[in-house]
């Protein structure tokens, strides 16, 4: 990967990451969010659904906590203990305006300034992209330009009954993309935080059968272009939009 502009968070930041699935921000985007928690930045993870149909051999009952508890183990390696799921139902995640006012609700409730999500495109550079991940990101798009309409979704409350107010989101963040604009620079702690975050995802990952080392996978998917006589460098890439 040749290099891209930085993308450097600031310490008033505050980030909410949005995926479909357990391990979904396992693929690069907790390696930064390793980078970011050692900076001080509060991170929280919204799972759209347990990615209770995604193991072959075990029952969606059996599937959806562990893999709730893999995840859980994932953002402990990562330093992120505000970890949100949703039960929506994995494989048939469907597109709906249910589906964005859950997303809008906890927007509100974080009030995240950046928001990481998966890309949604049906191409993607590693080939055709699972449906949940299109409805996912397409879902937290959406959400995101709600989440700044006050006259939208009024009806939200927090715990104790209040109103939830309205939340413009600054930066998204866009990963997984074939276009990206900059760069998430992980070498070091964070890559290695990010693929022990992976690892910890070891049930799944050992029923898919053929998932390659996942050292050796977000090594592959985040080294950057670099001169023979220079230490290997890793980066995240990304999609930035301003809004
Ligand atoms: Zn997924």
């Amino acid at each position: 990967m040749s290099t891209l502009e930085e993308f450097t968070i600031e310490q008033s930041d505050r980030v909410l990451c949005v995926a479909a699935h357990p391990d979904d921000l396992e693929y690069g985007v907790s390696a930064a969010v390793a980078k970011w928690v050692e900076q001080g930045v509060d991170v929280t993870y919204l799972l759209l659904t347990t990615g209770e149909a995604g193991i072959q051999d075990k029952s969606p009952e059996e599937t959806g906590p562990l893999r709730a508890q893999e995840q859980k183990r994932a953002c402990a390696k990562v330093g992120v203990d505000d970890l949100r799921i949703l039960d929506f139902s994995d494989g048939v995640l469907e597109y709906s305006t249910e589906l964005r006012k859950k997303i809008v609700e906890v927007i509100r409730d974080v009030k995240p300034t950046v928001l990481v999500l998966t890309e949604w495109a049906l191409e993607v550079p590693w080939g055709l992209n699972h449906a949940d991940h299109r409805v996912a990101g397409l879902a937290a798009v959406d959400a995101v330009r709600d989440a700044g309409n006050k006259w939208l979704f009024t009806d939200l409350t927090d715990e104790n009954g209040a109103q939830l107010d309205y939340w413009q989101v600054s930066t998204l963040l866009v990963s997984g993309s074939d276009r990206p604009t900059h760069q998430i620079e992980i070498t070091g702690a964070p890559i290695e935080k990010g693929i022990e975050s992976l690892r910890e995802h070891r049930v799944y990952l050992e029923n898919l059968g053929d998932h390659p080392d996942p050292s050796d996978l977000l090594r592959g998917m985040t080294e950057l272009e670099t001169d023979a006589d220079e230490e290997q460098r890793y980066a995240l890439a990304v999609r930035r939009f301003d809004l």
